[in-house]
């Protein structure tokens, strides 16, 4: 014979029990709808494989390609004319900023 005591907190457990594993279930059901809902908007990128563009003529090159550009040899000779011409800009600046920020520093320096 069981108890009346025993028998309540049988029930009581059982509530319980029967509360976390609703809890469980809601709670698997947002991360799955989540998960869906994922999976749904990112269908359409899903589909694009991570990739790169030719710096030169824009097609689709692999991603780990360095440089990045494709077997082109025009893309390959346009890619160093380019690499040079950076490098030139970089010069040019660097003597601008000397020429130019130069006297300022030096100008600075002389107020105090
Ligand atoms: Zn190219």
């Amino acid at each position: 014979m069981v108890s009346k005591e025993k028998l309540k907190k049988q029930v009581e457990k059982t509530a319980n029990a029967l509360k976390g594993a609703g809890k469980k279930i809601s709670s698997n059901k947002k991360m799955n709808s989540g998960k869906e809902r994922n999976k749904d908007s990112g269908k359409g990128r899903n589909t694009v494989q991570p990739h790169r563009h030719c710096r030169m003529c824009h097609i689709p090159i692999d991603i780990k390609r360095e440089p990045p550009i494709c077997v082109e040899q025009k893309c390959e000779d346009d890619w160093k004319k380019n690499k040079k011409n950076e490098k030139m800009v970089r010069i040019a600046f660097f003597i601008f900023a000397a020429v130019f920020l130069g006297p300022l520093i030096f100008k600075g320096i002389l107020a105090f």
